[in-house]
């Protein structure tokens, strides 16, 4: 039977003992024949290619050589005991260097004019010479020369495990035993027509290939293949549990658009929609009237207006006869958006309540009996909405602000304030490519706000040097002259919060040395300090009576002050592309030429250079997203938070887009034409799927 193959314990096979078994186990956790399989090459070399050692330079990655060993001797002594063996092509001389290990390699590599080796490793330059430690040497044998004819994969591996022979090799040994072992093992995932469709090799053929691949032809459809697989079934899982999820939740029927939508609509916005604010406010009004509990993402780039799509379809919450509340991931915004909203809805007297943590007990009893009672409609907050306490009468809408900062069981906990669960709203403040968004939001229907409001000047990015720190205070003055008011943002990183704290406390007294009382006024606002006092400061920003706020990334989400115009960013390098984009959106938000500077040290390495770049070359959050993607991987992207979806082990979602789109759009068109997977056809996807199910828990935490 071919699951028992697959699920033979890894010590079976032959060269695995117990000990690294347990090795294995514990590193890698490889436990059986399938676990190895799946434990893919992350790279691969490519065995036909042999340098000369004139043209070694630094640039170069791993290279292959081959040549004699001309003399070897042991260095130093006890700790800084190396062995150093001189390699020779005869295009000139190489060190290799074995700081581990170094007793065994000794006893196995003989400097003599007639065996040959193949060496492979990295270079490095060390006084003007170059060194390859830690090489992989072999003596040239017929084994060597078969590999020299492919390519060959290489393995993670760990410390523990290259001291028991598990190093990339020893690893590359055990997948080329068991692939010879496979003789229809491995079974078929997919149906025929799948396969057909997209010309896919074998689901036994892709492991062999991808393991032990031909030529670069080969291992590009076993890629294709695996990758597809992987795609393919991530999204069966998600579009599985949305489907089940709206055949079997009700949600409640919001039918009608009534007096507060229309009186507000009609008479009372402050502006005029734009297109995309009016199809999306459309889209979640036909998702609440549906009698399907909507569950619903909306991606807007910063400033594109989606507090007020966000009140909109709360009023028609109220039409309808149910209460509604919005959560922000922080008080300074909670605070914010209840001023907005409350000023926004003044006319048409709806009672609007506010809980956070600075709330104070005797409030929040009032506050608590007006949700039970009713008699309260709309409640704006933070985390505190999530707690038991907080009951409401009737609950149709929930919205939430800025998702990435709530995890997914306080999403389930918004669901339970009511028998029949809330709507749920979703507004990600911070674009994410596509790709990620149908991963992690794979089971939420997604909404894209694409337009800004009109009249908005793009704001204008440069990246100075802190050499040139004189200048741009120049310039804020002539800003400030002009009426304008300007952030200026310190980074926080939670493990040197001291360091972070005085960096920001220095930076202030240069500002205010720089922009003295009383022309001047200078705010600062940080983690540290309570939370009345940090509001303090706020307002007395937003009232204009400041005309510069110093502050770390409390600022970062949602604050709105449309009079300021210059966001400048210290030790910009610091920080990661979406949080600076993040970060220039608070400017940009009035009439006025909106400026943002990001400061640097003189020294930058490439991918700081790259994010400055982008962060200068364009405004669109969605291609700042893609570069931010390619540069920090998905899994960091995403925050800590949900990163266990995206345990890809094969497919990259900054590079594998298409075949993400062609998966995606396939398991839409199978469970179409056959949602309980009960064809024939497709029972290879069905077995496949419920095994999974078993197997990987860990994607259920998705909902
Ligand atoms: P975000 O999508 O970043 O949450 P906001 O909802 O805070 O954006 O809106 C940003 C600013 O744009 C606010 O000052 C808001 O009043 C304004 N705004 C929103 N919609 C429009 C519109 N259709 N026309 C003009 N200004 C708008
Ligand atoms: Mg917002």
């Amino acid at each position: 039977m071919s699951g028992n193959f697959l699920n033979t314990p890894i010590e079976y096979l032959k060269g695995v003992g117990p000990q690294k078994a347990d090795l294995l186990k514990k590193e890698l956790r490889i436990f059986n024949y399938n676990d190895l399989l799946t434990f893919y090459p992350f790279r691969y070399v490519d065995r036909t290619k042999f340098y000369k050692i004139k043209e070694i330079n630094a640039d170069l990655p791993y290279v292959q050589l081959r040549g004699k060993i001309v003399s070897t001797e042991f260095v130093g002594t006890k700790r800084t005991k190396r062995f150093v063996a001189m390699f020779s092509d005869g295009t000139g001389v190489l060190e290799l260097v074995w700081f581990q290990g170094a007793k065994w390699v000794s006893e196995r590599i003989k400097p003599h004019m007639s065996n040959e080796y193949v060496i492979f490793g990295k270079p490095t330059a060390f006084n003007g010479k170059f060194n390859i430690a830690h090489p992989e040497i072999d003596p040239v044998s017929e084994e060597n020369t078969l590999l020299a004819s492919a390519l060959q994969a290489v393995y993670n591996s760990t410390e523990r495990l290259k001291v028991r022979g598990l190093d990339t090799k020893g690893i590359a040994r055990l997948q080329k035993l068991l692939v010879a072992q496979l003789k229809n093992n491995i079974p078929e995932t997919l149906s025929n027509s799948i396969k057909e469709r997209f010309q896919l090799i074998s689901r036994e053929e892709a492991i062999r290939q991808i393991h032990l691949p031909k030529n670069p032809e080969a291992l590009k459809y076993a890629q294709f293949r695996l990758k597809f697989d992987e795609l393919f079934f991530i999204q069966l899982k998600l579009l599985r549990q949305k489907g089940l999820r709206e055949k079997n939740v009700r949600g409640n029927v919001f039918s009608k658009v009534g007096d507060y939508f229309n009186n507000f609509f009609n008479h009372h916005l402050p502006f005029e929609l734009t297109g995309a604010q009016k199809r999306v406010i459309k889209e979640i009004r036909l998702d609440m009237g549906s009698g399907r509990q909507m569950n619903r993402l909306v991606q807007g780039d910063v400033g594109s207006g989606k507090t007020l799509v966000a009140l909109m379809n709360m009023l028609i919450a109220l039409d309808n006869g149910f209460q509604t509340c919005l959560m922000a991931p922080t008080e300074i915004l909670a605070n914010q958006h209840y001023e907005t909203i409350s000023e926004l809805l003044k006319p048409l007297n709806i009672t609007v309540g506010l809980l956070t943590g600075s709330t104070r007990t005797k409030a929040r009893r009032i506050l608590h009996e007006q949700l039970q009672n009713g008699n309260m409609q709309i409640l704006i907050g933070t985390h505190a909405l999530l707690e038991d306490v907080v009951q409401f009468k009737n609950i149709g809408l929930v919205v939430i602000d800025e998702q990435h900062r709530f995890g997914v069981a306080q999403r389930a906990k918004m669901w339970a304030k009511n028998i029949i669960a809330p709507h749920v709203l979703i507004m990600s403040a911070t674009p994410i490519p596509r790709t990620l968004a149908m991963t992690l939001y794979g089971d939420l229907d997604v909404s894209v706000i694409d337009e800004m409001p009109p009249g908005r000047k793009p704001i204008q990015t440069v990246h100075r040097f802190d050499s040139n720190r004189m200048r741009v205070f120049g310039f804020m003055k002539e800003q400030i002259e002009l009426g304008r008011q300007i952030y200026i943002v310190y980074p926080l990183i939670k493990e040197s919060e001291k360091m972070d704290y005085k960096d920001l406390m220095d930076g202030y007294e240069s500002v205010v040395r720089a922009f003295p009382q009383p022309t001047y006024q200078v705010s600062i606002v940080h983690g540290q300090m309570k939370a009345d006092a940090k509001e303090y400061e706020m307002q007395r920003f937003v009232k204009r009576e400041t005309q510069i706020m110093v502050a770390t990334t409390v600022i970062e989400v949602g604050v709105n002050v449309p009079n300021a115009s210059v966001m400048v960013i210290e030790s910009a390098e610091r920080f990661g592309l979406s949080q600076l984009h993040q970060l220039r959106g608070r400017v940009g938000r009035g009439a006025d030429q909106s400026y943002c500077i990001l400061m640097t040290g003189n020294k930058l390495g490439p991918d700081s250079k790259l994010r400055m770049e982008t962060m200068c070359r364009t405004n669109d959050g969605f291609e700042i997203a893609d570069v931010d993607l390619k540069l920090r991987g998905p899994g960091d992207m995403a925050g800590t938070m949900q990163s266990g979806e995206l345990d890809l082990n094969i497919a990259d979602l900054s590079k594998d887009a298409p075949i993400l789109h062609a998966a995606r759009n396939m398991v839409i068109e199978l469970l179409s034409e056959d949602p309980e997977l009960q064809n024939p056809e497709n029972a290879n996807i069905a077995y496949h799927f419920s095994m999974m199910g078993r197997a990987m828990t860990n994607w259920s935490r998705i909902s």
